[in-house]
C-alpha cells in the first residue's frame, strides 16, 4: 500500500460511507482502509450489494484490494487507472442496482473510452433508489452537470426476488458546477403505481388515496400492471416536475401494510419537502453532493441536515479538497454550499 492512505471509520453510517468511499477512491487514485463497515446495522460488514460494488469498482480501476467478502467488517482498496469499456455485474440477491450504478458512475465519466454497463439484481427497493428516481430526478441533474449518461430498465426487480436488470451508456465528460436552490414553477405531477403478481386493486387503492388526500385528478394517476413472472412486487412513486428539479418520493407495498398507508407514506415524504420549500429532498441532497464536489462548486437547497448528508460531507472531505457550508434559511431550509479550497 502507498503511503497515503485514508482511514475510514464505517460506523458513522451505513453503506454509503464505503459506497463513496470507493467513488472518490477510483477518481483521485488515492488508497483507503475502512473498518467497522456498516458496524451500526443489524446485520453488519458487506452484503451482497456492497460487496458486488466494491468487485465492480476494482474491476473499473484495476485496484488491488483485501477484506471483500460477505461479513466482512474490513476492507483495503487501491486503485488503479480507470477504464471504460463493457461490464456486466450481477448482484446475485434483490440488492440495489441503482446502488452499485451510483458507485461506478463518476469513475466512469472519468474513463478513458465510453462505457456500458448492465447490472442485475433490485432495481426497485426499500430504502435505496428506485430507477425511476435515478432517471426522472438524479440523472437530469447530473446531465446539467455535463455527464453524458443514458440509462435504460430493462426488467423490474423487486425485494425479495430481485431478478431486475439495468443498462447504461456513460460517455467520458466533465462535470460542471450546478446550483438548485430553487425549484422555480411547478410544470406537473404524476402518480404511477406499479404491481407485479399482485391484485389490481392494490395499485387502485393507492391511487385513491393519492386523488383523495391530494386532489389529482385521474390524467395523473396511473396503474402499470407488470409481468406476474417479476412479482410480487408493488411500488407507488409520485413524480412532481418543476422547472429546475424534478423530485420522485417512492414507498413500497408490504405484507400486512394497507394499501392505503403505502400511499400516505409517499404522500407524506412530497407533503414534507413542498412545505419546506426547499429545492431538493433529503435523498436528492445526499446524492447530488458527490457530483458537485467532483466538480469543484455547486449548491442546493435541502429540508434539513440528514445522517446520509453528514457522513457523505465528511467523506467527501477527507478525499477532495473541497469546502462544504451548511447555513440555515430559516426553520426548514438549509443551503449546502459546496467550494474548492485551492
Ligand atoms: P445500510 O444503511 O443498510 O448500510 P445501504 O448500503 O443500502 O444500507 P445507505 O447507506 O442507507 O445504504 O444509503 C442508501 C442511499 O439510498 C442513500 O443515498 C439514500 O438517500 C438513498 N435512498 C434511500 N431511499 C430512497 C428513496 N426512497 N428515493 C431515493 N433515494 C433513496
Amino acid at each position: 500500500m502507498k503511503k497515503d492512505v485514508i482511514e475510514l471509520d464505517g460506523a458513522i453510517g451505513g453503506g454509503q460511507v464505503l459506497r463513496s468511499a470507493l467513488s472518490l477512491s477510483m477518481v483521485t487514485g488515492r488508497a483507503f482502509r475502512i473498518k467497522q463497515i456498516r458496524a451500526r446495522r443489524s446485520r453488519p460488514g458487506l452484503l451482497r450489494q456492497h460487496l458486488t460494488a466494491v468487485m465492480a469498482a476494482a474491476e473499473v480501476c484495476g485496484a488491488e484490494i483485501s477484506g471483500a467478502h460477505l461479513g466482512s467488517q474490513a476492507l483495503s482498496f487501491e486503485p488503479g487507472e480507470i477504464r471504460g469499456g463493457n461490464f456486466q455485474f450481477a448482484i446475485g440477491t434483490a440488492g440495489s442496482c441503482t446502488l452499485v450504478l451510483q458507485t461506478l458512475l463518476p469513475a466512469l465519466l472519468q474513463a478513458p473510452q465510453a462505457s456500458r454497463v448492465t447490472i442485475s439484481g433490485g432495481t426497485h427497493n426499500p430504502l435505496a433508489p428506485p430507477t425511476d428516481f435515478l432517471s426522472r430526478s438524479w440523472l437530469p441533474l447530473l446531465r446539467r452537470m455535463g455527464g453524458n449518461v443514458e440509462l435504460e430498465l430493462l426488467r423490474h426487480g423487486f425485494v425479495p426476488a430481485g431478478g431486475g436488470e439495468i443498462a447504461v451508456t456513460v460517455q467520458p465528460s466533465r462535470l460542471t458546477r450546478l446550483d438548485v436552490c430553487e425549484r422555480g414553477e411547478a410544470i406537473s405531477r404524476q402518480a404511477l403505481a406499479l404491481t407485479a403478481g399482485l391484485a389490481p386493486t392494490v395499485a387502485q387503492r393507492e391511487l385513491s388515496q393519492v386523488a383523495k388526500r391530494l386532489n389529482w385528478f385521474a390524467e395523473a394517476l396511473q396503474a402499470v400492471t407488470l409481468d406476474p413472472a417479476r412479482g410480487p412486487g408493488n411500488v407507488l412513486l409520485l413524480e412532481y416536475v418543476f422547472e429546475h428539479v424534478t423530485e420522485v418520493f417512492s414507498a413500497f407495498g408490504q405484507v400486512s401494510l394497507r394499501a392505503e398507508k403505502v400511499a400516505d407514506a409517499a404522500i407524506n415524504q412530497a407533503a414534507d419537502w413542498l412545505r419546506s420549500g426547499a429545492a431538493v429532498a433529503e435523498h436528492l441532497a445526499d446524492q447530488l453532493l458527490l457530483p458537485m464536489a467532483l466538480a469543484g462548486g455547486g449548491s442546493f437547497t435541502t429540508p434539513r441536515m440528514t445522517d446520509h448528508l453528514r457522513s457523505n460531507i465528511e467523506v467527501i472531505q477527507l478525499f477532495l479538497p473541497v469546502r462544504i457550508d451548511c447555513q440555515e434559511e430559516g426553520s426548514d431550509r438549509l443551503r449546502i454550499a459546496v467550494s474548492q479550497t485551492h
